[in-house]
């Protein structure tokens, strides 16, 4: 055996939930703020969280490491927006140390390509390889209307500047009833043309925001059977343990995802937990039930209360969600936002 080369890590035991399932997944919100004010996730006017209830960086960096250690091996960072967060490349870069390890599989993040063109090239050489970026139509105008205060030219620029860096890039496409429904099939032919996988995703109930959620819901088997009369759509095996469900569209050759939470049960493969940028640990998207790593992460410099306070918390995830979209009341099923947990 070759001495020289240092060993590959023995991959860490996986902590496995009350149901039997291995938890590898951890979805990180680095910040809840944001610079869009996309209709279907904030309000305009946003109450933001005070700046000294976050986790630093630094102990930011503690608790993702703890999960690894624990044997998670997939991170995600999100937000609001993750590349909003100020310093986030010092996090990102020092989270990296854990794939040259080996000890990490993956390290990527979910964004709305606002920051892309000016952090690319960083995020390559931290070690990222993939991101998803959010686009829910490619109009101007509509871009404008739906993120408030986004700008599409903005997030274009960021996504060629990604994939010029060498990242792959998958967008991210919420399904909005009579508001990018007729112009999804264009949206897919654009992503699938640039090389970009798809992935469609049902508004979910999280949050109140200033509009009726009731309108906004799209049944994502409504688009499906549209997509399915114009092309053929083959079934993939390819499961993540999460919401999504994917296709390969014969035409255009790329891969389409299907984010359906409300009208599928995916619980039973559930693989993952999110933790927010205030150290609060949610089990499940669609639970409120949470545990808060923040008093045991400042209690010690060492890290023995935070691993309990892990392990206590894998102990009752949950078995599954309770997302409905009350009718009658038109309150969120869960009443944080998805840029508290980043979805
Ligand atoms: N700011 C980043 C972005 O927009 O990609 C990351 C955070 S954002 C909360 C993550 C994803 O959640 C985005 O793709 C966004 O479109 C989606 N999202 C936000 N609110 C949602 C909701 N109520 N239902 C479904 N998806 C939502
Ligand atoms: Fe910001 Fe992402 Fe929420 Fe839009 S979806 S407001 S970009 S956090």
């Amino acid at each position: 055996m070759d001495m020289e080369k240092p060993l590959p890590r023995a991959a860490a035991t996986p902590m496995i939930d009350p149901h039997g399932r291995a938890v590898t997944y951890l979805r990180v919100s680095v910040t809840d703020r944001c610079d869009f004010r996309c209709v279907y996730c904030m309000s305009e006017h946003m109450n933001f969280l005070p700046k000294k209830d976050l986790l630093t960086l630094e102990e930011l960096d503690r608790v993702c490491s703890a999960f690894v250690r624990k044997g998670v091996r997939k991170l995600r960072l999100t937000g609001g927006e993750p590349l909003v967060r100020r310093d986030v490349m010092t996090l990102i870069r020092s989270l990296g140390r854990h794939l040259e390890t080996g000890a990490l599989d993956e390290l990527t993040l979910t964004t709305n390509g606002s920051q892309l063109a000016r952090y690319a090239d960083d995020l390559f050489a931290a070690g990222v390889r993939r991101v998803n970026v959010s686009v829910d139509t490619l109009d101007e105008t509509l871009f404008q209307q739906i993120t408030r205060w986004g700008r599409l030219p903005q997030v274009l620029d960021g996504i060629a500047a990604a994939k010029r860096a060498g990242l792959k890039v998958k967008i991210n496409t919420v399904a909005l009833k009579g508001v990018n429904e007729a112009e999804i099939p264009s949206l897919i032919e654009w992503a699938h043309g640039e090389g970009h996988d798809l992935t469609l995703i049902e508004t979910m109930p999280m949050g109140d925001i200033d509009g009726d959620r009731t309108d906004q819901y799209l049944p994502l088997s409504q688009v499906r059977r549209s997509l399915a009369e114009r092309w053929t759509l083959d079934e993939l095996d390819e499961r993540t343990g999460g919401p999504a469900r994917y296709v390969k569209v014969q035409e255009t050759g790329g891969k389409l995802g299907l984010i359906t939470p409300l009208t599928h049960n995916f619980c039973e493969s559930c693989n993952r937990v999110r933790l927010t940028c205030t150290g609060t640990l949610y089990m499940c998207l669609g639970q409120d039930d949470a545990a808060d790593l923040r008093p045991p992460v400042r209690a010690s410099e060492s890290d023995d209360l935070l691993d309990a306070a892990i392990d206590e918390a894998i102990g009752r995830k949950p078995k599954g969600h309770d997302f409905i979209i009350d009718r009658e009341h038109n309150r969120p099923a869960v009443s944080r936002h998805m840029s508290l947990t980043g979805g």
